[in-house]
């Protein structure tokens, strides 16, 4: 395949755009090259400015649980678009949306609208200081919430992978607030905990990791992290930026049985527009301006466009009662053909998946938390990447990503890949 144009492209956006990009991962720094310039794309497919064709396991980092450009999410756009975009005020849409989010995710009675998961997490985590009166927060290496100063710190994916896990801005001050733990590990957790007493607010985390390749909560440690906080006066707080929407109608609470105290949305909940949303009970929430002493604001949060993109992307999730399944069988069916694949060529190699997410790691012992992630072969995984983007298949230009699949992948877009992961491997 030919990428001239999208070569073209990078280096004259490069004059202009720190890098050539606007957020860090797309660069493919990590995987070498230059990046490619996508021109549309439809269904599972991506066109690229070369007039190349890739089967895209991407997805705009997951929003496009239905496939690119779905007819129902784009119609919704265009008629809302001509009633003008941005209004300053309260629109109707904004309760319609926030409705059917309440009906379908647990333990929430109450959501607030924002632009991205970052503001998400970040005002989250300012929502559980506010309430519980306390400063310290813990989270887990590896895990992302967003570049919010507080969150900096082992950050995964785009902070691994550029190897600045402590980024210079943040200062000593919000990074003592943060206390890091390992995932998996609630002997850890605990340990922080005891060492903090009556110190922290709250704890966050990927209940599904996503972040550091995809990594499963192994069994119990979620329902542990809800004992130690009920017994700790702590609230956790479920980032469910990438799980939200996509493991199931209610994401990862409702498909492990574990209670959030305040849960973050992003990406599907936005239908490939900016937005993201954070949720709690009612005794939190309230908390919140304007009813509450918590300040959160935004300009554009909530603005007709973007909720007729999420509103049209929610409804499509929760009337197409088999879409979870539908999902998970076709990541089934991936996982098992390149676990035959991986096997048949004696690699080390490490398949992770929960639901639509599956990741492959070239590393021998199970990756279960940040530490074992970076025990991954770096250098096989960026020949690896290469090789299947010269064969039409796109994956994430990072071996600390999740592969997102979509709705519009059939099963022969499938055995394209796993055969195209034949040939490469
Ligand atoms: C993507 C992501 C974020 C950040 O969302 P943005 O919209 O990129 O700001 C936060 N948390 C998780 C788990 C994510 O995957």
């Amino acid at each position: 395949m030919a990428y001239k144009r999208s070569s073209a492209l990078f280096h004259e956006a490069s004059q202009y755009i720190p890098g050539g990009v606007n957020s860090p991962v797309r660069a493919f720094k990590s995987v070498g090259g230059d990046p490619i310039y996508i021109k549309e794309a439809k269904g599972a497919y991506l066109y690229d400015e070369d007039g190349n064709e890739l089967i895209d396991y991407i997805n705009s980092w997951g929003p496009m649980i239905l496939g690119h450009a779905h007819s129902k999410v784009i119609n919704a756009i265009i008629e809302k678009a001509k009633l003008g975009t941005s209004f300053g005020t309260p629109t109707e849409i904004e309760t319609e949306i926030a409705r059917l989010a309440v009906s379908m995710v647990p333990n929430i009675d109450k959501i607030r609208f924002v632009n991205s998961g970052t503001e998400a997490c970040m005002s989250a985590v300012r929502l559980a200081r506010g309430f519980t009166g306390k400063e310290k927060i813990i989270k887990f290496a590896g895990c992302y919430h967003g570049h919010s100063d507080s969150f900096l710190i082992q950050a995964g994916s785009g902070a691994i992978t550029f190897g600045s896990p402590n980024s210079p801005g943040v200062t000593k001050g919000t990074a003592q607030d943060t206390l890091l733990a390992n995932y998996n590990d609630i002997e850890n957790v605990k340990d922080i905990i005891a060492a903090n007493t009556n110190e922290i607010a709250c704890i966050i985390l990927e209940p599904v990791a996503g972040n550091m390749g995809c990594i499963p909560p192994k069994e119990g440690f979620l329902q542990e992290l809800r004992n130690v906080c009920d017994a700790n006066n702590i609230l956790l707080i479920f980032d469910e930026v990438m799980t939200g929407f996509r493991l199931a109608k209610g994401g990862a609470q409702e498909l492990f049985n574990v209670a959030a105290d305040i849960v973050c949305f992003g990406k599907v909940i936005g239908g490939g527009l900016p937005v993201g949303a954070f949720a709690a009970r009612n005794e939190i929430m309230n908390f919140l301006a304007p009813l509450g002493p918590v300040y959160q604001a935004g300009t554009l949060s909530g603005n007709p466009l973007a909720m007729a993109a999420g509103l049209a992307m929610l409804q499509e999730l929760n009337t197409d009662v088999d879409i979870f399944n539908r999902l998970k069988e076709k990541t089934d069916y991936l996982h098992a053909g390149l676990r035959k694949v991986l096997e048949s060529k004696e690699i080390d190699f490490t398949i992770n998946q929960v639901g639509s997410m599956i990741s492959v790691h070239f590393a021998k012992e199970a990756v279960v938390d940040f530490n074992s992630a970076k025990a991954g072969d770096n250098q096989q995984f960026k020949d690896f990447f290469h090789a299947l983007l010269a064969e039409g298949v796109y994956i994430a230009p990072s071996a600390y990503e999740t592969w997102f699949l979509c709705d519009a992948l059939t099963y022969e877009d499938l055995d394209k890949t796993i055969e195209a992961c034949n040939k490469v491997l």
